[in-house]
């Protein structure tokens, strides 16, 4: 359902959930409304198939910290 302030002045997108460093999911304050940023930086919206495709991505970004962590420690 569209909320009548959004397709009057667009929608109030906030930060859901960071992906990566790059790629966050955004959601409108107003009527829930999801969207993301793929591959090529473009604002697309949030699809169950872009849904699943963030979490890969999420998962990879964390595994890459926790080694990031690893390394560090194996410096000191
Ligand atoms: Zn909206």
């Amino acid at each position: 359902m569209k909320n009548v302030l959004c397709s009057l002045f667009g929608h109030e997108y906030e930060v859901s959930k960071n992906v990566t460093y790059h790629v966050k999911e955004y959601r409108c304050k107003r009527c829930n409304s999801e969207m993301t940023i793929d591959g090529n930086g473009k604002f697309i919206p949030l699809t169950p198939k872009f849904k699943e495709i963030n979490s890969v991505l999420n998962r990879i970004h964390n595994k890459r910290l926790e080694r990031g962590r690893k390394i560090l420690m194996v410096n000191h």
